[in-house]
């Protein structure tokens, strides 16, 4: 196995001469959680876009388990391991979470046969073994329609995770959760983060204080920033990119409140 799931090198994406992404370096261990943060605009949604192959490279290359993406289309990187949980659930709202489940699990059934054909024994029990990771076993046969945002959300990294994906990609989990919601999402990164290579991108300070070990700082289409969540909110470079973000939208003030990085962060 390749110690190293994600290898990219001076890797640039233009659109139309403007620079989404500048020269970016970055890797990361299997088994890794990585957090990656920076203001508006950074790239990081182009990051993720590159990794599964939504946009192609302008210049450099990205390297997934030691294979060159370049050539690969967006299904089959999918089909390599590498799952994406958008930002908005995308769940079958008139199904239950554990048919959801069932659905994800063997993507060539079809809605019809997932309601009219009995489940085989394997399927059934990990299913039951997602709807625990995820905490909907007692919801696990209610319509979807019924589920808080939050239980949404579990349930869609529930159905990312039942393709087995090797690397989760994870974009802005917590946007519109509770507190307590948002603090059991951290939970279920972490844990899946045990068997899994996760990337999750987020804003949320304090849910990227509870989750990080590394975090990324993103800035202008390059790596500002690596280390740890201390260093991070310690380092000079970071809190000036932050602040002036601050400054530049005092017209949004709730996202510029949630970007600010101040290195006196302790509750
Ligand atoms: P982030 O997710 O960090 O906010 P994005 O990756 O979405 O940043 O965008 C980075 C920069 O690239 C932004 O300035 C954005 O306007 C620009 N950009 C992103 N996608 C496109 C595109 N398809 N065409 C032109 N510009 C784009
Ligand atoms: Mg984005």
């Amino acid at each position: 196995m390749n110690a190293k799931i994600l290898e990219i090198e001076n890797l640039t994406v233009s659109f139309d001469g403007f620079k989404a992404l500048n020269r970016l370096n970055f890797s990361m261990d299997t088994g890794e959680l990585r957090v990656i943060i920076g203001p508006n605009g950074a790239g990081k949604t182009t990051f993720l876009d590159i990794i599964t192959g939504k946009v192609k490279p302008t210049e450099g290359q990205v390297r997934f388990k030691g294979r060159n993406l370049r050539s690969y289309s967006e299904h089959k990187i999918a089909r390599l391991g590498v799952g994406r949980k958008f930002q908005t659930p995308r769940v079958y709202l008139n199904l239950t979470p554990r048919e959801n489940l069932e659905l994800a699990c063997n993507p060539r059934k079809t809605v019809f046969k997932t309601l009219f054909r009995r489940t085989p024994a394997l399927e059934r029990q990990t299913v039951k073994e997602l709807l625990e990771t995820i905490g909907l076993s007692a919801k696990a046969d209610l319509k979807a329609n019924l589920l808080s945002h939050g239980e949404k959300q579990w349930l869609e990294i529930g159905m990312l995770v039942a393709q087995s994906p090797d690397l989760l990609l994870v974009d802005e989990p917590v946007a519109g959760l509770t507190d307590e919601e948002t603090y059991r999402t951290g939970e279920l990164l972490v844990a899946l983060s045990k068997s899994h290579s996760v990337i999750v991108i987020e804003h949320d300070m304090e849910f990227v204080r509870q989750i990080a070990r590394k975090v990324t700082v993103l800035h202008e289409g390059s790596v500002l920033f690596e280390g740890n969540i201390e260093q991070v909110q310690s380092d000079p470079r970071v809190i000036e990119v932050y602040l002036g973000q601050e400054i530049e939208s005092e017209d949004d003030l709730p996202s510029a409140t949630a970007f600010s990085i101040s290195p006196s962060l302790t509750p």
